[in-house]
């Protein structure tokens, strides 16, 4: 089935050749047509689906369709997404598939500068995309006029409610008009989840697409069980021994992102370390040098790499396993895309033996174990409990406090 059969303007089929799409992918195909009828939607699904194109074309098919007579843009659509580098991407996105089309858009998000998106927003744009602290600001110092916004799409809500953003969403629902077209699309279904839709949607049509097959042919998971002294030396080897020039490696916690990250360019190895307590600008930096291949290594945490897209990553890492069994579904996920080969390795030591337990349960697979000559570990060595940050910070996933930052923090 070609685009054209979607009911789509002519720039934005233009836009989708210059992309090289021939065809819509399952979420598009099912969700475009829904959208243009103006229908509420909750969409289920992740990263790699092509969910960004699956709500920005329709939306701005729609917006052409309602283009205002004369006089500055006001903002009509509103993209609400949990972190700085989805925002990042999605408005990427809206700018590519938009370009033959005369809307403005632009993102919002903190950590930046404030004074230049004020000065943006006064000229006047159409569409925003942008995490939810950032936006209240400028709520709150009334910089951004929210009145018209007859659109509103909620991406990766289930990501966005774990890192504890609901209050700011239902400030941000608060003040917007009544009438309006709604869109959540979300990767897991929690009850928490459910009630936000039970609220937000109006008799919404619903959208599955299958979870990426994870133990497909594209992707070969292997654990390596090492002593957890012996990790940084095993993952020197690999990367060295194998040659390999692109890897993203994932750790539970900030900290140990960097630790991780010096230790490896001490080895001679180029590495960059992602998360959120650096300034949005090293982030964009750190992507851009492991994206044009002047770094070898991205080292992650689990929030600041999701929604990254990277084409053609053939090599993930889980230096230490998510405490969330579905963040290795996130996380493998990364690579094997677009029809590459992917390889996807963790690294597990005695202590995590109860979180591989959990993983192997959610993915209903026994993930192959193979230790590496010189890296077998010490029987004798007995296990300790995870390091958990003291603090509070519960939410129906249980996850320690230390991968659920404040909103604020993420502003
Ligand atoms: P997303 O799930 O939105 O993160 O998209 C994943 C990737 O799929 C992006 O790199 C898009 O450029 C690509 N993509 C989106 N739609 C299509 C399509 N119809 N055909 C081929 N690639 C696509």
């Amino acid at each position: 089935m070609p685009f054209k059969q979607l009911g789509l303007c002519e720039p934005l089929l233009r836009a989708i050749k210059e992309q090289g799409y021939t065809e819509p992918t399952p979420v598009q195909k099912e969700a475009i047509p829904i959208i243009l009828k103006k229908r509420d939607l909750l969409a289920g699904a992740q990263t790699g689906t092509g969910k960004t194109a699956g709500f920005t074309l329709p939306m701005l098919e729609l917006l052409s369709r309602h283009k205002p007579h004369s006089g500055k843009p006001v903002v009509r659509a509103l993209i609400l997404t949990p972190t700085r580098e989805l925002a990042a991407q999605v408005a990427e996105s809206v700018a590519l598939y938009g370009k033959f089309l005369p809307f403005k858009s632009m993102v919002i998000f903190g950590g930046v500068k404030i004074n230049p998106q004020i000065v943006a927003l006064r000229k006047g744009v159409d569409i925003v995309i942008a995490t939810p602290g950032r936006l209240l600001d400028h709520v709150s110092q009334k910089t951004i006029d929210l009145s018209k916004v007859d659109f509103l799409i909620l991406d990766e809500a289930d990501r966005m409610l774990d890192m504890g953003f609901i209050n700011d969403i239902r400030k941000i629902l608060a003040i917007l008009p009544k009438t309006r077209q709604n869109l959540l699309f979300s990767a897991t279904f929690s009850a928490e989840i459910k009630r936000l839709t039970d609220s937000l949607l109006n008799s919404p049509a619903l959208v599955e697409v299958a979870r990426r097959n994870i133990s497909s042919e594209q992707v070969t998971q292997v654990i390596h069980p090492v002593d957890k002294e012996k990790k940084r030396e095993l993952l020197s080897h690999l990367i060295t021994q194998g040659n390999w020039k692109q890897v993203l490696v994932f750790m539970r916690t900030k900290h140990g992102a960097n630790r991780l990250s010096e230790q490896l360019s001490k080895d001679g190895i180029t590495s960059a370390a992602i998360h959120g307590n650096k300034s949005q600008n090293a982030r964009t930096k750190a992507l851009a040098d492991f994206k044009s291949g002047e770094v070898r290594v991205l080292v992650a945490t689990d929030i600041a790499a999701r929604g990254i897209d990277i084409d053609q990553l053939p090599h993930v890492v889980n230096f230490e396993l998510p405490n969330v069994p579905e963040d290795y579904v996130h996380r493998i996920g990364r690579t094997g895309r677009a029809g590459n080969f992917g390889e996807a390795v963790s690294l597990v030591c005695i202590d995590e033996k109860e979180l591989l337990e959990n993983i192997e349960r959610l993915i209903k697979k026994d993930i192959h174990k193979f230790v590496i000559k010189g890296f077998a570990p010490d029987p004798s060595i007995k296990a300790e409990p995870i390091q958990k940050k003291r603090g509070g910070g519960s939410n129906n996933r249980s996850r320690p406090n230390n991968r659920t930052p404040s909103p604020r923090g993420r502003r």
